[in-house]
């Protein structure tokens, strides 16, 4: 029996899940599993709508359909925490198995501190992130670096440091380092973002560490909690996934590449906070004075609560009506009230109207407000 703090290769029996999984399928064989046997009442998961840039959340009752959501969008920025207050009543009254990246659930874990979301109905499978790349940036990096047409690209991966394309009539893979340097690449948060391994999920899955015969077969998964032992054992014990021991040299692998991958975000945080250090407040001035009162910022904002911006019923966003740019106050106020709790998500900046750096600024914010409270934990990304 598999138990919390144990790793091991893990692969679907199911030939359906195979044939569209991004390794061995054990995310999808999991949900499945789950599904069928009323361990949970749904399952939230993402999809490809369109094309590979088009990552649509899916809310399935059905297993059949399972198999539709199985590959992982490197090119799907969406954030699940949201979806679960805005359209499922912040799974209060219904049982739901999510797939989560590090950003999903951090803000899963806000919003359940702010009582918007009942953790204890959740079943949280993790995916390991090592970043996304923006669905429009995407398509003008191959475009204008990869010199591909965007609309023949079946199929994305980042592996082994490079951005790989599967394109009608051959694929191509350049390195992440590269596209970077170039501006190109992953979003500015994902490059800071120091979760890769969402250990606080109950399962954290991923490729890293898989290796010799069960190289891209298996899934590495890391048994974070009982509720997730409890899934494993239960899904082997119905043939549903096989599974088998980690390799030792496997383990060691993925713990390199997990260290490195944190060295790169300490890396990109100093690269990116030290350029606002002494102009933080007159930059930000400079850059919200296009702002133009979409309150996207807001809206997606998974630690920006609708109760938070409002007073005694009345709506406190400190802007009048008619005039642009709001006044600076209604920006000082919003970083002012997430300083403490912002995630480095990066919807506010993703889905700004006006594209401004709102994550930046805010996870510079978050980052001061660490080394104020915790010199220790905030050193590293803010003084150095
Ligand atoms: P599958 O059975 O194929 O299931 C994949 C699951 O991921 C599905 O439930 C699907 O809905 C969900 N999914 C797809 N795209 C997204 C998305 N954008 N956001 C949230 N959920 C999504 N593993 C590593 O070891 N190292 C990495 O650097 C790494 N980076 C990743 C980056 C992204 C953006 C994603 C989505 C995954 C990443 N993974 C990484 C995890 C890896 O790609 C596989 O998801 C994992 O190994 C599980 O494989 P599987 O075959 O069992 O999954
Ligand atoms: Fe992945 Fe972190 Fe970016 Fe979220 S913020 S998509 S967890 S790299
Ligand atoms: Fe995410 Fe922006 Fe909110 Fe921070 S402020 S949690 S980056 S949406
Ligand atoms: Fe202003 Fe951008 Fe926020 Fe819209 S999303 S209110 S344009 S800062």
């Amino acid at each position: 029996m598999a138990a919390k703090g144990e790793m091991l290769y893990a692969w679907t029996t199911d030939t359906a899940i195979a044939a569209k999984a991004e390794c061995g399928g054990a995310v999808t064989a999991l949900l499945k599993y789950a599904l069928e046997n009323k361990m949970v009442d749904a399952v939230l998961a993402i999809k490809k709508g369109q094309d590979v840039y088009d990552a649509v959340p899916t809310y399935i009752t059905d297993p059949k359909e399972l198999k539709d959501t199985a590959g992982s969008l490197h090119c799907g920025t969406i954030l699940l925490s949201k979806v679960i207050t805005k359209y499922l009543k912040g799974a209060k009254n219904k049982k739901i198995a999510i797939t989560v990246k590090g950003c999903d659930l951090m803000g899963i874990y806000e919003l359940a501190k702010r009582k918007e979301i009942n953790l204890d109905n959740l079943l949280l499978i993790g995916v390991n992130c090592g970043g996304t790349v923006a669905p429009v940036k995407a398509r003008k990096m191959i475009r204008d670096v990869f010199k591909v047409d965007p609309d023949t690209v079946h199929k994305e991966e980042i592996d082994k440091g490079q951005f790989i394309i599967e394109y009608e009539g051959g694929h191509k893979g350049i390195k992440i380092d590269e596209l970077e340097d170039n501006g190109h690449g992953r979003r500015t948060n994902c490059r800071r973002c120091l979760y890769k391994v969402p250990r606080q999920a109950d399962l954290a899955c991923g490729n890293w560490g898989v290796i010799g015969e069960k190289a891209g077969k298996a899934t590495f998964v890391e048994i974070c909690s009982d509720k997730g032992a409890d899934l494993i054992n239960k899904a082997a014990k119905s043939v549903a996934i096989g599974t088998c021991p980690a390799e030792p040299k496997g383990i060691e692998m993925r713990g390199k590449v997990e260290s490195a991958m944190l060295k790169l975000g300490e890396k990109w945080r100093k690269r990116d906070f030290t350029a606002l250090k002494n102009n933080l407040w007159s930059i930000i001035g400079n850059e919200t004075s296009r702002c133009i009162k979409c309150y996207s910022c807001i809206e997606n904002c998974p630690v920006c609560s609708s109760a938070a911006v409002k007073a005694n019923g009345k709506s406190s966003l400190m802007v009048d009506n008619g005039v642009l740019p709001p006044n600076p106050m209604f920006h000082m106020r919003r970083f002012a009230h997430i300083s403490d709790s912002c995630i480095n998500c990066g919807q506010c900046e993703e889905l700004c109207a006006m594209d401004i750096p709102l994550a930046l600024f805010s996870h510079a914010i978050r980052s001061e407000v660490d080394v104020a409270f915790e010199p220790k934990l905030g050193a590293s990304a803010y003084k150095n």
